[in-house]
């Protein structure tokens, strides 16, 4: 690897906030799961949750833009589960959602643990999830539509969330511990040696200072 893109995918990672996340809910359109994904990487989400309850979420190779890469996508079966464990690790959940008891999304503290839930295109937050997480976010909308993309939403709150951890210095800091940032950078930066060493069930080799493998 040279040097400089060693430096680059570094200077990335540093960058990731493992404590903010995104859950999708029956979010199945390819093109809006791969829109999200890449808004999270702009704004430094470490890895997103795709819950597939009712439709399977698109796999990697459908919304392949690149992003995937970079952000890693865990699905899951169950959005009870989902939401129970990320609560569990302390993060507070907020569905983008157009309730009455939905607070602007601007009235939110993102330098805490935060997960954003996002519905399915056509049903939106199923009724289960509105009841299991912590409060329901909306963005005041003025027009004659009434919700906006779900990707689009996505945006809207994640880069809400990315202005509030910049002005609280989140970004200048690195958040991953680090066995996780090795461990990441090992595949960002060898993605094929990576997966030879997983079916292997081999450990990763250390890296030296310029990215290359130590023998
Ligand atoms: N008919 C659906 C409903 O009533 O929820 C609309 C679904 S909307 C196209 C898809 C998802 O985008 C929603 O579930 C929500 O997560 C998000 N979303 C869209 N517009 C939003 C808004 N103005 N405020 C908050 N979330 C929004």
């Amino acid at each position: 690897m040279i040097p400089r893109r060693y430096e680059r995918l570094k200077q990335v990672l540093s960058k990731r906030q493992p404590d903010l996340t995104v859950v999708t809910e029956d979010v199945h359109k390819p093109h809006n799961l791969s829109a999200i994904i890449r808004t999270c990487d702009a704004v430094g989400v470490f890895e997103v949750h795709g819950i597939n309850s009712n439709i399977k979420v698109p796999t990697y190779s459908q919304v392949a833009q690149g992003s995937e890469k970079w952000v890693q996508l865990h699905t899951h079966n169950h959005i009870k589960t989902a939401i129970a464990n990320l609560q569990g690790s302390g993060f507070k959940i907020y569905a983008a959602h157009l309730s009455k008891e939905a607070k602007d999304y601007r009235d939110i503290d993102y330098t805490c643990p935060t997960a954003i839930l996002l519905g399915a295109e056509k049903h939106g937050v199923s009724d289960l999830a509105a009841k299991l997480v912590d409060g329901h976010i909306i963005i005041p909308m003025m027009g004659m539509v009434q919700s906006l993309n779900v990707s689009v939403a996505a945006a809207v709150i994640l880069f809400e969330a990315q202005r509030q951890r910049l002005a609280a210095k989140m970004y200048d800091r690195v958040n991953l511990d680090s066995e996780t940032f090795n461990r990441v950078i090992f595949e960002w930066g060898y993605p094929e040696l990576a997966a030879m060493y997983r079916r292997r069930g081999e450990a990763y080799p250390t890296l030296d200072e310029q990215g290359n493998i130590k023998h």
